[in-house]
C-alpha cells in the first residue's frame, strides 16, 4: 500500500512549501522520499491550496500501479478527478504501458471545490511548443477569459535529475531566459520547484516527468482557473506514429486525450498545439521578435550560454524548417547557423531516410515538398569521409 498524509502548507528559508508525506507500507522497495513537495518564493504562498491531494495523487497513483498495490489517501481529492481517475486514465496508463495494473484508490472523501482563481496560465521553456502557445493564446488572443495572463515555470525533471548539481543550473539559466521574455511580454512569471523527479527511475523517467508538470498545476488550483500545456505532436501525427513511444514517451503516446482528463472542479487543464504540426509551430512564431532573441531548443547545455548550438537534433530538425521556410538568417544571433550549414546536407539525408520512423522528420519532408524546397535526390548525392556529399545542379 501507498500512503499520502499530512498535507500542509509552511514558510521554510523564503518559500513557501506545499508538501504531503508519503509512505511504502509492506512493499519490497523503499520509497525514494518521504515528502513530496511544491515549492514558489514566500510572497506567493497564495497559490497553493490545501484542501485537497489533488496535485499528489497522479505520481502517488502512479507510484501504485507500477507496484501493483493500492493508495490510501488521508484526506479528500477533487471528485471529478478521483471518477477520471478510476473510470479512464488507468485504462490510458494500462495500455501505455505492460508493466503497469489498476489500483484502488481509497480517500476519506471529496473536496469542496469551488474556481477561485481568474490565472489563465501557461508554461514558458521558450522552446517551439511553449512559444507557439503564448504566440496564439497571449499575443493574438483578446478573451480575457482565455487570454494568457500569467507564465509558469517548474522544476520537476525537464532540467536534470534531482539533486544532481548541473540541474539547477540549467534550471536557473532557463529561468533566467524565462524572466527576460516574461518582463518583455509584461506577464508575471511564477517559478515552482519541487522534488517529484525524485521518485522517477531511468525506467520511467519520462512517464513520471510528464504527470509531475500536471501535478505542479494542480497545485496552484487557488488561482489557476484554466491553464494551456503546449502539446508536442498534432492530432495527425498521433495517429501515425502515436503507437511507436509506447511504454517511454507517455506526452506522444496520450497527452491529446490525457490531459483533458485531469481536471477538477477548479482547474481546467487544456491541451494545446495538436492543431499544428512542428513544422507549422516553427512557422508560426518564425516572424515574431521574442522568438528571434529568445528561442531555445537545444540538446546541449552550457550552463549561462544560451546560444543553440546548430548541431545536436533538435537544431537540425528546428533549423532545417526555418531553412525550408526562408527564414534560417532571422534566428542567426542565436543558433549556430554555420555548425547547422556543416551538416546541413547529412542532416537532409538522413531525415528522407528515416522519415517514416520519426513524425518530425517526416513533417519536414512533407514541409519541403509543399514548399518545393530542393531535397537531396539520389542521382546527386555521394559520400566522402562518411558525409553527404551533393553535386552542384
Ligand atoms: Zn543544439
Amino acid at each position: 500500500m501507498i500512503e499520502l498524509s499530512g498535507l500542509r502548507k509552511y514558510v521554510h528559508d523564503g518559500a513557501a512549501r506545499l508538501e504531503a508525506d508519503i509512505k511504502f507500507i509492506d512493499m519490497p522497495v523503499a520509497c525514494p522520499a518521504e515528502t513530496i513537495y511544491f515549492e514558489v518564493d514566500e510572497d506567493c504562498d497564495f497559490v497553493f491550496s490545501t484542501d485537497t491531494y489533488d496535485a499528489f495523487v497522479l505520481v502517488g497513483l502512479y507510484l501504485a500501479m507500477y507496484y501493483h498495490t493500492d493508495l490510501r489517501i488521508h484526506g479528500n481529492i477533487s471528485k471529478k478527478l478521483y471518477k477520471n481517475l478510476t473510470w479512464y486514465i488507468q485504462k490510458i496508463l494500462c495500455d501505455f504501458s505492460d508493466k503497469l495494473t489498476p489500483a484502488k484508490i481509497f480517500v476519506d472523501g471529496f473536496a469542496t471545490l469551488i474556481p477561485s482563481g481568474n490565472v489563465i496560465g501557461a508554461g514558458i521553456s521558450c522552446g517551439v511548443d511553449s512559444f507557439s502557445t503564448i504566440y496564439d493564446r497571449f499575443v493574438r488572443e483578446d478573451d480575457p477569459d482565455y487570454k494568457i495572463n500569467a507564465l509558469f515555470i517548474f522544476n520537476c525533471g525537464s532540467h536534470g535529475g534531482f539533486g544532481e548539481p548541473h540541474t539547477q543550473i540549467t534550471f536557473k539559466s532557463r529561468v533566467k531566459r524565462a524572466l527576460a521574455v516574461a518582463d518583455e511580454l509584461d506577464l508575471p512569471l511564477v517559478v515552482v520547484d519541487s522534488n517529484l523527479h525524485q521518485f522517477r527511475d531511468e525506467e520511467n523517467k519520462n512517464t513520471v516527468l510528464f504527470l509531475s508538470f500536471y501535478s505542479c498545476m494542480l497545485s496552484m488550483q487557488n488561482i489557476i482557473r484554466r491553464y494551456y500545456y503546449s502539446s508536442a505532436c498534432s492530432y495527425q501525427s498521433i495517429k501515425k506514429f502515436g503507437r511507436k513511444p509506447r511504454h517511454y514517451d507517455l506526452a506522444i503516446f496520450c497527452d491529446s486525450y490525457l490531459l483533458p482528463l485531469i481536471q477538477t472542479e477548479r482547474t481546467e487543464l487544456i491541451i494545446d498545439g495538436c492543431q499544428y504540426r512542428r513544422v507549422d509551430k516553427v512557422k508560426n512564431i518564425s516572424d515574431w521578435d521574442i522568438a528571434q532573441k529568445y528561442l531555445n531548443v537545444c540538446l546541449i547545455q552550457k550552463g549561462a550560454d544560451s546560444t543553440n548550438c546548430g548541431k545536436c537534433s533538435k537544431c537540425l530538425r528546428t533549423l532545417l524548417t526555418l531553412e525550408i521556410l526562408g527564414k534560417l538568417e532571422n534566428f542567426s544571433n542565436i543558433f549556430d547557423v554555420e555548425a547547422y550549414k556543416k551538416d546541413a546536407d547529412n542532416y537532409k539525408v538522413h531525415s528522407l531516410m528515416h522519415l517514416d520512423e520519426e513524425i518530425f522528420l517526416k513533417e519536414n519532408v512533407d514541409l519541403a515538398n509543399e514548399m518545393n524546397f530542393p531535397m537531396p535526390v539520389k542521382h546527386n548525392c555521394y559520400v566522402l569521409d562518411n558525409r553527404v556529399m551533393i553535386v552542384e545542379q
